[in-house]
C-alpha cells in the first residue's frame, strides 16, 4: 500500500533530504538507482516539533557467495531520509517470513514490491503499518535467528550516503542427503505430542483436551518403538510447555523442532487432534511439507496405517505449511488422529483402546516408511 498523497505532502514537508538519493549502491550487482527529486538544501520548514515520518526512498539488493565456504547470502539496503530504528521478527504462518519494522517511516512511491528467485527470499513487500513501514520478506524456508541480521548505517555526507537500513539473510544450510535402511532398529525417531502445559490445544464438547490425548498416544508410540529397537526423542514427556508457559507459538514450535534437529532424528512425527466448528465433521488426516523427497512418503505411510488402525473417514495426506514439519531438518509429518470437536471421535480419542490402536498405526506407518525409503529410487 502506497499513499501517493501522503508522499506529496511529505515532499513538501521533508527537511532532511540533503543527499539521500545521490548515494550509489554499496553492494555489487544492485539495481540501478531510481531517479527521485533531489533536494540539496536543509530547510527547517513546515510543521516543527511534530514527529514527521522519514521516507524509505530507495531499495537495492545483492546476492553474495562466500568464496571459501560457498555460503550464500542476500543483502537488502534501504535508504531512509533520516535516522530510523529497525527490528525484525521471524514468523511461520501462513508462510515463513521475516517481518522488519522500520519505525517512523513511510515507503516512498518509488519503492515497489520485489520478486526474487526463491533461493533465499521469495518476495519482499513494503506495507504501511500505522506510523511504520513493514517490510515483509516471504522466505522459502524458516529462518533461525542467527540466519539474519538487521542493522542501520548513519548518513555520511562526505561520501554522499544517506541513512540506511540493511537486512542480511543467510541461506539456511542445505538439508543433508538422506539414505534409509529398512526396519526400526536403531532409528532415531522424534515424537512431538502437540500442545501441553499452558496450551491445552483444542477442547472437545465433553471437555477432553487435545494435549492430554496427544501425550497419551505419544507415550504409547514411544514404548512400541523402543520395543522394536528404535531410539525415541520426545519433545515433551509430561503435561508441560516445551519452551515455557504462555510463550509465543513460534518460540514453542521452534523449541520442538530444535529438539529433533539437535538430536539428529531420522524422522519427526507431530501428534495432534483436529477441531472444527461443525461437530459432525470427523476423520483422520496427515500433513507434510515436501522439503526432502521423503516427507510425502512418510505422511502417506502414516495415513494409510492410521486408516487401518482407526477406520475413520480418510481425510488423506496433504501438503501444509505448518512450522514444525517445515523447520525440522528431516522428513516430518503431522498427524491429526481424529476430530476432538466431534462428540463420537472425542470419546474415541479419550479411550485407552483407541489411543493404543492409533499408536500402533503410527508405528506400523513408520515401519512401512523405512522399508519404502530403503528401496532404490
Ligand atoms: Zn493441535
Amino acid at each position: 500500500m502506497r499513499k501517493i498523497v501522503l508522499f506529496l505532502v511529505l515532499v513538501i514537508l521533508m527537511t532532511s533530504w540533503t543527499s539521500a538519493f545521490a548515494a550509489s549502491p554499496s553492494v555489487a550487482g544492485a539495481k540501478p538507482a531510481i531517479a527521485l527529486p533531489k533536494l540539496t538544501s536543509y530547510q527547517q520548514t513546515g510543521v516543527s516539533g511534530v514527529n514527521r515520518a522519514q521516507e524509505l526512498s530507495k531499495v537495492r539488493w545483492a546476492n553474495h557467495t562466500d568464496a571459501v565456504t560457498g555460503a550464500a547470502s542476500l543483502r537488502l539496503v534501504m535508504d531512509v531520509s533520516g535516522p530510523a530504528e529497525a527490528s525484525g521478527v521471524v514468523t511461520s504462518a501462513p508462510t515463513p517470513r521475516l517481518v522488519v519494522t522500520v519505525k517512523g517511516t513511510v515507503p516512498g512511491k518509488e519503492v515497489d514490491d520485489l520478486d526474487f528467485d526463491g533461493k533465499i527470499v521469495d518476495k519482499v513487500a513494503f506495507n504501511v503499518s500505522g506510523k511504520d513501514t513493514r517490510v515483509v520478506l516471504d522466505l522459502p524456508q524458516a529462518l533461525e535467528d542467527s540466519d539474519y541480521r538487521i542493522f542501520t548505517l548513519p548518513s555520511d555526507a562526505k561520501n554522499n550516503k544517506p541513512f540506511r537500513v540493511v537486512i542480511d539473510i543467510n541461506k539456511p544450510l542445505p538439508l543433508p542427503d538422506f539414505s534409509f535402511t529398512a526396519g526400526l532398529q536403531n532409528k532415531v525417531i522424534a515424537i512431538d505430542p502437540g500442545h501441553g502445559g499452558s496450551d491445552p490445544g483444542a477442547i472437545g464438547p465433553g471437555r477432553v483436551q487435545e494435549k492430554t490425548v496427544t501425550l497419551a498416544v505419544a507415550q504409547n508410540v514411544k514404548s512400541l518403538l523402543e520395543k522394536a529397537g528404535a531410539r525415541v526423542v520426545m519433545t515433551r514427556q509430561n503435561d508441560q510447555d516445551v519452551f515455557g508457559p504462555n510463550a509465543s507459538a513460534v518460540d514453542e514450535l521452534k523449541a520442538r523442532s530444535t529438539i529433533a534437529n539437535v538430536r539428529n532424528a531420522d524422522v519427526f512425527v507431530s501428534i495432534h487432534a483436529d477441531s472444527f466448528t461443525d461437530r459432525s465433521v470427523g476423520g483422520t488426516s496427515t500433513y507434510y511439507y515436501q522439503k526432502t523427497k521423503y516427507d510425502a512418503m512418510l505422511a502417506k505411510a502414516l495415513q494409510a496405517n492410521l486408516m487401518d488402525a482407526g477406520n475413520l473417514q480418510d481425510r488423506r495426506a496433504n501438503p501444509a505449511n505448518f512450522y514444525v514439519i517445515k523447520r525440522t531438518r528431516m522428513p516430518a509429518a503431522l498427524v491429526e488422529l481424529a476430530f476432538i470437536s466431534n462428540p463420537n471421535e472425542e470419546k474415541l480419542l479419550s479411550s485407552p483402546d483407541f489411543q493404543q490402536k492409533m499408536a500402533q498405526g503410527i508405528v506400523r506407518g513408520l515401519e512401512r516408511f523405512f522399508s519404502q525409503a530403503a528401496k532404490p529410487n
